[in-house]
């Protein structure tokens, strides 16, 4: 049997390492573990129970008493579902919230650490190649101007009836991303044994078939 891989995806918002993670997870038969979904469930469990995101002790608690878990693409939390409520704005400027707190950030780091067990797994989120799974064996790091991943979120929105404006999503981006890269522990970093690559002019083909090739060339050849 040969040795399980694990392959990491980190990069802000917008950068399209969801869609690239979920289906370059497809095309290798590899577990997919969308780690933001964790965060943006602790979230949504704080704002549900009126408990302050910034109270780190009230959110370590309900994090520890908040089951999450994942059924295909469907998020469940504590046994309902809350695959498009976790995706509301006021709850993923909340995530990034719950995410600044140590202790929140250490669960969480445990439960990614036991699902990733005896797996072949594509992992994604901010600290995966950094602090969570340091000795994985393939790193990628995804990015975009900015502008053009307000672009991207713009058209996503649009295409849901929300007629958020392209500068006001453009300023909770980047909100979202001095939070991220800012935070004392496991900010958004690029690890340095990390592929980057800029995703601003590519298609989503175009960057799923630059890590599948990536990845494939670094599998024991049975694998491959
Ligand atoms: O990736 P997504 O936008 O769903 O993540 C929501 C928030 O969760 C991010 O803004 C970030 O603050 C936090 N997060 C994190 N570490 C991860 C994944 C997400 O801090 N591994």
């Amino acid at each position: 049997m040969a040795d399980m891989m694990i392959v990491t995806i980190d990069g802000p918002a917008g950068s399209g390492k969801s869609s690239t993670a979920r289906n370059l997870a497809k095309r290798l038969a590899f577990r997919f573990l969308d780690t933001g979904a964790m965060y943006r469930a602790i979230a949504w469990a704080c704002l549900e129970q009126d408990v302050d995101p910034n109270d780190q002790a009230a959110v370590v608690a309900t994090a520890r008493r908040t089951r999450i878990e994942f059924d295909g693409d469907r998020v469940l939390v504590n046994g309902d579902e809350v695959s498009a409520a976790i995706r509301q704005e006021s709850v993923t400027q909340a995530s990034s919230v719950v995410a600044m707190h140590p202790d929140v950030r250490d669960e969480l780091t445990r439960q990614q650490r036991v699902v990733a067990e005896g797996m072949n797994i594509v992992t994604e989120g901010r600290d995966q190649g950094s602090v969570v799974f340091p000795d994985a064996e393939c790193k990628f790091f995804l990015t975009a101007d900015p502008m053009e991943r307000a672009r991207r979120r713009h058209r996503e929105l649009h295409d849901k009836n929300d007629d958020a404006s392209l500068d006001e999503i453009l300023e909770q981006i980047k909100e979202r991303d001095r939070r991220d890269e800012n935070r004392v522990v496991s900010p958004l970093v690029i690890p340095s044994d990390a592929v980057r690559i800029d995703t601003s002019h590519l298609q989503p083909t175009e960057v799923l078939d630059q890590l599948e090739q990536t990845v494939r060339a670094r599998m024991s050849p049975q694998d491959a």
